[in-house]
């Protein structure tokens, strides 16, 4: 489970790391953040890892997905792929459920 994940949270809080404000933008888990590098305690995302950039701009729904399964592909956590899995069949159903308009 996420077991692993709030260890290295500890760990990386007792080697400096300090509380991120913001939750994490997959889960709303509490993240900790050490040398400009963001890590959730509960899912295990990394979505700071090289540049601030989490997924604040919505843009289409397709392009959300694309850039998703681009992420899905290059990630090797195990908490951090669910998330990803959990958003990208977030998007799906609202697109199937919003075919209407
Ligand atoms: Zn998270």
């Amino acid at each position: 489970m996420a077991e692993d994940a709030v260890k290295r949270a500890a760990e990386m809080l007792l080697s400096g790391a300090r509380m991120v404000r913001e939750p994490c933008p997959y889960c709303g888990g509490v993240r900790v953040m050490r040398a400009g590098h963001a890590f959730c305690s509960s899912c295990g995302a990394e979505p700071e890892a090289g540049r601030a950039a989490p997924p604040a701009d919505p843009g289409s729904p397709e392009e959300r997905l694309s850039a998703l399964a681009a992420r899905l592909a290059s990630e090797r956590d195990e908490g951090a792929r669910r998330a990803i899995l959990a958003e990208i069949s977030a998007i799906t159903a609202r697109i199937s459920g919003s075919s209407g308009s």
